[in-house]
């Protein structure tokens, strides 16, 4: 006997109508939010004036860019640079769909040209060359474009004698611009190399999530490495390590916490104390 039969289709009439499709609930819509921290059912206007933190336990959603920058910058003080930079598409890469219409659709859903913001700013009154990562663009992957922008957020620093911060939220690599991708982590470097000179701080921020080639390059080489609560850091996959190394992984690997714990990163900064903390780190080594 077979395992599966095929069912018989019941034919649709006027007197049954077919049942309304499940409306896909995306998260970051609707009047509410389930929260993953405590499983609480949140009024969205209250995350949200809360900056994205669960005003029941704490737990960090994910934030846009743009609303980042409005909490931790100087009013008014942002000026967006580098923003000719658009993505190419240099292998002519086809996945699901195209890479030039991935790249296409993307920029209308987000109003982004790519996933990095970069430009100048102040934090506390000090000047600071600074970008960050919009994870809401094909998952804040790194191609040439990001690739560029970080060189260019550390060469301005080098070139005006002033600080730089980074915050990296971040899947890795963009598998579709290939090996382009992957040189992006020696020229963030090698701009981080000759940033060195000036003895001006490069503080790294890294939230949820932080990994593959972004973690493996210039978010890791900060001279100050911060990072969200419970936000997952690291280069592979723990399924990858796990599978390579052989052994069972134990319990928090690669979240914040278990990195401090073990010296990787200096210190977890809820999102709420991170101004006053960058501020405060600006005063002391900028
Ligand atoms: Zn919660």
């Amino acid at each position: 006997m077979a395992w599966y039969s095929k069912q018989k289709k019941v034919p649709q009439t006027a007197a049954t109508p077919a049942a309304p499709p499940a409306e896909p609930t995306k998260k970051g819509e609707g009047l509410w939010n389930k929260c993953d921290g405590c499983g609480e059912v949140v009024y969205r206007a209250d995350l949200e004036a809360n900056w994205n933190v669960c005003p029941r336990c704490g737990h960090h959603e994910m934030m846009p860019v743009r609303r980042r920058f409005e909490m931790l910058f100087d009013p008014g003080s942002f000026q967006e640079l580098d923003v000719e930079l658009t993505p190419q598409d240099p292998l002519g890469f086809v996945d699901a769909k195209k890479y030039k219409d991935r790249l296409k659709s993307t920029f209308k859903a987000t109003g982004l040209r790519d996933a990095f913001i970069s430009g100048l700013c102040t934090i506390g009154g000090r000047e600071v060359s600074v970008g960050s990562f919009a994870f809401e663009f094909m998952g804040g992957s790194m191609g040439s474009v990001v690739g560029e922008k970080v060189a260019r957020v550390i060469d301005r620093a080098y070139e005006r004698k002033i600080p730089c911060i980074v915050f990296s939220s971040t899947g890795g690599a963009r598998m579709q611009e290939g090996i382009y991708s992957l040189m992006q982590m020696a020229k963030t470097s090698a701009a981080l190399n000759r940033f060195r000179k000036v003895r001006k701080p490069y503080i790294s921020v890294m939230l949820h999530p932080t990994t593959g080639g972004v973690a493996a390059s210039f978010a890791w080489l900060g001279d100050v490495v911060i990072a969200e609560p419970k936000a997952l850091i690291g280069f592979a996959g723990p399924r990858v390590i796990e599978q390579t190394i052989r052994e069972k992984l134990p319990p928090g690997f690669q979240r914040s916490e278990f990195l401090l714990e073990h010296g990787m990163i200096d210190a977890i900064v809820p999102r709420l104390e991170l101004k006053d903390r960058l501020a405060q780190l600006l005063g002391l080594l900028g």
